[in-house]
């Protein structure tokens, strides 16, 4: 007899297992399309110069020691990743209304916002997410019991934004419900709102009293631009909006295995901010104790020094630009080849996602 009897085999994760098949493969000219991570033209990872960088100076520190980092992160990091996030001269910064916890990248960022909600949000609140979407999101706000629904996205006809149908569900949705938006760069389609739709977006969910939850995995490397990248979350913050925001530096920093990132929360008040913040480092606590230091020290000197933050901003524009190129280039051979059907929507989105709109066999 075993206490497992009643464990069912799950199935492998589709993303990761073919990962591993990809490595096993001997095939000369593979290409892993499968995974979000960014390659070279020489189809290689890439370590950021900006990174190699600040690893020098963290092992040149004399002071530096692998002791426990405080269990909300180091404070200067989720001080300088809200101001990244929410603009240098973010009002709500000022106001001192936002609340923070370093995390086990954007995964964990969502986890614990996901947490503090199954904890503090009123029960029977269901969580929408977008139609599709990255696989975990389903899977982290279950985890935690909280119901998941979705909305409409993705339309095949047009390859693009759903826009009526993301406004309906949105509009049918009960009160108060938990809306999971992709900051920029949407997984998995590219197809992003413009700043007209993000509006009416923002406009549906204010008259509802909706949650904005948005997940940023990519900001910096969806246009290049930071600012640009994190138009939707500030727009919604301007507007008054209470939110959460998950950030992933997996992508952005090139630091997929570091596991660094951190949740935001923006509140009403800086006493409502403190509350939250006190519950996220409870939370944090039973957790992980404390998050990973290595990863967060090196986001953490390149966020807070200018001279490396403009390296940075350096690199982004490298790795968003080959996207733009690669997308470009397959628009064109596509053309070139007269391929049957319109195209445009494979340089019309953004990010290294892209829905083809080509059919799987
Ligand atoms: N959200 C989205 C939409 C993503 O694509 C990813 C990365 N695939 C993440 C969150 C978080 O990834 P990580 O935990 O590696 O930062």
């Amino acid at each position: 007899d075993s206490f497992f009897e009643q464990v069912p085999l799950a199935p492998p994760d589709v993303i990761f297992h073919l990962t591993a098949t990809y490595k096993a493969d001997t095939f000369p000219q593979k290409v892993n399309l499968g995974v979000g991570a960014y390659r070279t033209d020489k189809g290689k990872p890439w370590t950021l110069p900006v990174v190699k960088k600040a690893d020098e100076i963290l092992h040149n520190d004399p002071n530096l020691d692998h002791e426990y980092l405080p269990i909300k992160g180091i404070p200067t990091f989720t001080a300088a990743s809200a101001k990244l996030m929410l603009g240098a001269d973010s009002v709500a910064i000022k106001e001192r209304r936002v609340a923070g916890a370093q995390s086990i990248s954007g995964t964990g960022a969502i986890h614990l916002g996901a947490l503090f909600l199954s904890k503090y949000y009123p029960k029977g609140a269901v969580a929408f997410v977008s139609n599709p979407t990255w696989a975990n999101h389903k899977a982290i706000f279950n985890n935690v019991g909280i119901e998941v629904a979705d909305y409409p996205y993705w339309n095949p006809a047009t390859r693009g934004l759903d826009i009526d149908g993301f406004l309906g569900a949105l509009n049918a949705a009960p009160n108060g419900s938990i809306i999971v938006l992709h900051a920029c760069a949407h997984n998995p389609t590219g197809v992003d709102p413009s700043h007209e739709q993000w509006t009416a977006i923002a406009d549906v969910m204010q008259a509802k009293k909706h949650f904005p939850f948005f997940d940023c995995a990519y900001q910096g490397f969806a246009s290049g631009d930071l600012a640009a990248d994190s138009w939707s979350v500030r727009h919604f913050v301007d507007r008054g909006f209470e939110i959460f925001v998950g950030q992933s530096y997996a992508k952005n920093f090139g630091l997929y295995g570091e596991r660094c990132g951190c949740l935001t929360a923006v509140t009403r008040d800086t006493v409502t901010a403190k509350r939250v913040d006190s519950q996220f480092e409870k939370l944090q606590r039973s957790e992980i104790s404390n998050p990973p230091a290595y990863g967060a020290r090196l986001v953490n000197i390149v966020l807070n020094d200018p001279v490396l933050f403009a390296e940075w901003e350096s690199d982004l524009r490298t790795m968003s630009g080959r996207i733009i190129d690669m997308r470009d280039k397959l628009y064109k051979k596509l053309i070139e080849l007269d391929t049957p059907g319109q195209w445009n929507h494979i340089v019309d989105q953004i990010g290294m996602f892209s829905f083809t709109g080509l059919k799987g066999r």
